[in-house]
């Protein structure tokens, strides 16, 4: 694969920087992702650009490789050439992430340097992502990664909006820098269908490319509990995260998420501690504070509130629910599959009688079949947050948990 990039200037001097890949003979326009799930995708343009709301001058050679990487990685052969060719360091770094590629291009360039401490957070605008948000300092940066249309592939899952997650982040508290990135790369990777996600952390580029601008050291991720054992009844497991943070570091960010030892039913409570629960954005299908009340976010997140409320949800919302193509698909499909959230689910369903509500009640027999204590599904759990050494930052948001949480 060969990439170029390239900046250009539009709208009273804001910055725009354009990828622009070509296939060699070993690449593939069919691949699998390495996101969670690898699925299959398939390349369906050969250019892909990001906005941003102001100039931006162009990023260490590392970080634009980095991000190219996390747009294009499983469709390349062995050999990816970059138009700026990058340090040896992070060369090394990027092939042991990705085996398949033998040989990128190098010169003599040092590897990314920072200094003193500031962090961004990918931010979605869904639950988790606000409650990392509400646990980080005064000037965290919140850097969310909009849909605009690519204009080669025009109009694709239409029914997918950002709106709601970019009116989250205007509504964020202004104690936080924020900044909306437009881009249209989540359209070059599809099955036809739906887009899909090339690489893990894919999210998380318009970070790495606003990472000179704002001299960031690290960047936060709102991934909770689940995000770290297959699925809630599993042995939680950094070992993946440590791989991907080894990656990170070479081009001195800091990877890392707040929630990381919260569940879902946490980041709420989290939330509502600071006041903003009902800002946040979790479904893809609805407006701003106006969630679909059909997909299976919604079933879960409405269940989660009801739960914290003290109250069960009512007979016509459950009948809604019941009713819904999701979450029946969902209650058929779970019966011989790991579910992810089988904790949270025996849990914000237990006070329910679901005799009317067949789909429903096949959730919960499934959720209530588990022999292990699960009490910490309401609290943290604290083994997510032990290590050598934890930047300021980190620091910040423990205390923050711990008091939360009523740690003494
Ligand atoms: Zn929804």
């Amino acid at each position: 694969m060969r990439v170029s990039f390239l900046k250009e200037n539009f709208d009273n001097n804001c910055a725009r920087f354009i990828f622009s890949f070509v296939l060699d003979s070993d690449d593939k326009r069919k691949a699998n992702s390495f996101n969670a799930g690898n699925g299959e995708i398939i390349l369906g343009a050969d250019t892909c650009s990001f906005d941003f709301p102001f100039d931006v001058a162009i990023p260490h050679p590392d970080l634009v490789c980095m991000a190219a990487l996390k747009i294009v990685s499983p469709y390349i052969g062995s050999t990816l050439i970059m138009d700026r060719p990058i340090s040896r360091y992070f060369a090394e770094m990027a092939k042991t992430i990705y085996p398949n590629i033998k040989y990128i291009n190098t010169c003599n360039i040092s590897p990314r340097q920072v200094s003193g401490e500031r962090y961004s957070i990918s931010f979605s605008g869904g639950a988790d992502s606000l409650a990392a948000a509400n646990l980080s300092p005064d000037g965290t940066i919140l850097i969310l990664s909009a849909r605009k249309q690519h204009p080669l592939i025009g109009k694709f899952e239409s029914w997918y909006s950002t709106e709601a997650n970019q009116a989250t982040l205007a509504n964020m508290p202004q104690k936080f820098v924020k900044i909306c990135v437009k881009s249209d790369f989540e359209y070059l990777s599809t099955n036809g269908k739906w887009c899909i996600y090339p690489d893990r952390y894919a999210f998380t580029i318009p970070s790495i490319l606003l990472a000179d601008h704002f001299n960031l050291t690290g960047i936060l991720v709102g991934d909770v509990y689940a995000a770290f054992s297959a699925d809630e009844t599993k042995e939680y497991s950094l070992r993946n995260f440590e791989k991907m943070r080894d990656y990170y570091k070479s081009v001195n960010l800091d990877l890392d998420s707040p929630v990381k030892g919260v569940t879902e039913i946490g980041s709420e409570i989290i939330n509502r501690a600071f006041n903003n629960g009902d800002i946040a954005t979790t479904c893809q299908y609805g407006s701003f504070k106006k969630p679909c009340m059909r997909c299976i976010k919604c079933f879960r997140k409405s269940l989660i509130k009801a739960y914290l409320d003290g109250k069960n949800l009512s007979d016509s919302v459950l009948d809604n629910f019941e009713k819904s193509r999701a979450v029946q698909n969902f209650a058929d499909k779970i019966s011989d599959a790991p579910m992810k959230f089988q904790y949270t689910f025996h849990e914000v369903l237990k006070s329910y009688n679901l005799s009317k509500f067949s789909h429903i009640q096949k959730i919960k027999n499934k959720a209530d079949a588990i022999d292990k204590d699960s009490s910490f599904i309401t609290n943290i759990y604290l083994p997510g947050y032990q290590e050598s050494y934890l930047p300021k930052t980190m620091q910040y948001s423990l205390q923050k948990l711990l008091k939360l949480f009523n740690h003494h």
